[in-house]
Order: C-alpha cells, then structure tokens, then sequence
C-alpha cells in the first residue's frame, strides 16, 4: 500500500472542499490557533511512517487524552472502573449536564466530560503525583520524554471552567467524585492540555492497535483491556456524532476540541490528524473528511 501517495491525494483534495466549521470558543487560549493549520500522519503496525503537512506541529490533544487517561485507570484498577463510569453511547453533546441526574451520577461513558472527570478522580485516588506520573505515562507510551502540558491551556480551561465546575460538582453529589472537586478539576485541565503532535499521538496511540504493547515492545494493557477500550472508542469516541464517524470512517477512534483525532485500524496502523476547525458537534471537520477518505481509499476498516 502506497499510504505516502494516498496522504497526498487526501491533502490536495480536501483543498477543494468547503469548510464550515470554527475554530472552539469555549477555551480562550484555544480560540488563537491558526484555523487553516493541517496535518496527517500514519503508523503503521511493522513501524512504517508517512505524514504530510503539519504533522510535526503540536496542538492541544483536549478530550483525545480521555483515552489515555481511561487506559492508565484501566491498568491500575481493571474492571471495577466499569461501576462508576458506563460504556454506552451518551447520545449528548461532550459537556451535557442532562443525563447525569436521571442516572444519578453514573456518567453514560468515560469519553464524554463527566465520565472523563470520573476517571481523572480515580487517577488522583491512585497516583502519588497525579499530573507528573500521568505526563510519566504519556512520555513513556509515546517514548517522548519532551511532551508536556501547555500551563497557559489549563490556566485558561480553569478561568472558564463554569461548566466543567458545575460537573465535577453534580458527580460530587452523587458521591461520584472521591477527591476535592478543585483538584480533580485541576488533573483534568492539565491533562488536556498536554500538547503533541500527529506523529507523537500516533506513537502514543500504539499500543492500542499493537495488541496493547507499545511501538518498543512495553506491555501497558492486555489484548482483552485493547479491545475493551477500541469499543468504546468505537461507540462512542465522537460524542453524539460517534454514529457518524462509524458510518462515515469505520474505525475506533478519538477526537478532541484543539482539532486533533487519532483512528487505528487494530493489528494496521494508527492514523492522527489536525484541523481546528470544528464542526457543531465538536469535531475536526476536515480530520473526519481525511479519515473518510483514507478508508475509502485504502478499502482498509474494521468493517
Ligand atoms: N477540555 C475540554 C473540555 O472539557 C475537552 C473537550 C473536548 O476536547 O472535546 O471542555
């Protein structure tokens, strides 16, 4: 598979295509990125590398954390995580408040905010030094010891955090959230902060079409813990669009709001992208575009 010569193609047609999307508003920080900024970058399983425009530009991974930090839980604490946090679809915007009361707390999975934040209240229960050992766990699955959080990210996510605060809050009162809600909060807005670039989220995202061992051979999830969370993915890695992605892609993956997705093809290659604008469900409108066509192209999806 020539995948260099079907980047560029992807790239050069999504040139003429119309964009209607926005850059997200809802971190102040965030709304300064260049809108026109795109990258592409793929994996694959024997370690081959092929990427294309601003591939090595970091970005703000956002809500693409979520599965690392679901994965990192998921080691420590295996499937009792499943009793706070559910694996279904939210049908519900990533930050929605509705469905928590009528199922008292019990957020409908870890991917949308609530369920993410009930994750990061299990990693500050386990870790000693949640943000160092979490960014520890990012360096070591990406085998890059620079990554870091942007301090300007987080600081600008707490100054806002209205909704997040108000989350964190309601799951506190179903006697969901263990910790103090500020520091939970705090993990949360560092963790999405991290910034990384598409060949970086594709390193770190490895071990998820490896079986669960990194691109170097370390073993960070079992093969049964990788499908689990490849489901999920599936399901319900883009919010009230996950149908959508599945549709239109046919691969696990996950988006965030700074314009990044990662999708794999397990047993393949990983495949992350950026473009910040979004469309109204939060994703990166042309990184859905680009996935859609690499799948189309290639004919390779789970389905
Ligand atoms: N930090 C963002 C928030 O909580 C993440 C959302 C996303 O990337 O979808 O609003």
């Amino acid at each position: 598979m020539n995948y260099l010569k079907i980047l560029e193609e992807i790239t050069l047609e999504l040139k003429s295509y119309t964009t209607v999307g926005q850059v997200t508003n809802t971190i102040p920080e965030l709304a300064k990125i260049n809108p026109d900024k795109f990258g592409i970058h793929l994996t694959t399983i024997e370690g081959d590398d092929f990427g294309i425009g601003d591939s090595q530009e970091r970005f703000s991974i956002q809500s693409v954390s979520k599965a690392l930090t679901v994965a990192l839980a998921f080691s420590f604490l295996g499937e009792k995580i499943w009793k706070r946090v559910g694996v279904e679809p939210s049908g519900t915007a990533f930050n929605s408040l509705i469905q928590l009361e009528y199922e008292k707390g019990i957020p409908r999975n870890p991917f949308i905010n609530a369920g993410a934040i009930v994750i990061a209240d299990m990693l500050v229960s386990c870790l000693e030094n949640p943000k160092e050992d979490f960014l520890r766990f990012i360096r070591l699955i990406s085998g890059n010891p620079n990554i870091d959080f942007n301090l300007s990210v987080a600081q600008s996510e707490k100054d806002t955090r209205f909704r997040n605060a108000a989350l964190g809050n309601f799951l506190k009162s179903f006697g969901n959230i263990e910790n103090d809600v500020d520091e939970v909060l705090d993990f949360y807005f560092h963790q999405c902060s991290i910034e990384m670039n598409c060949v970086e989220l594709a390193n770190a995202f490895f071990f998820f079409a490896n079986e669960g061992k990194t691109r170097d051979g370390k073993s960070i999830l079992t093969t049964s813990q990788v499908k689990r969370l490849n489901a999920i993915m599936q399901t319900c890695g883009f919010y009230d669009e996950s149908g959508e992605f599945t549709y239109k892609v046919g691969l696990p993956g996950k988006s965030g709001i700074g314009g990044g997705i990662v999708a794999l093809y397990p047993k393949n290659f990983v495949v992350a992208t950026w473009s910040p604008k979004l469309n109204k469900k939060g994703n990166s409108e042309l990184g859905m575009h680009a996935l859609e066509l690499l799948t189309t192209k290639t004919e390779m999806s789970i389905f």
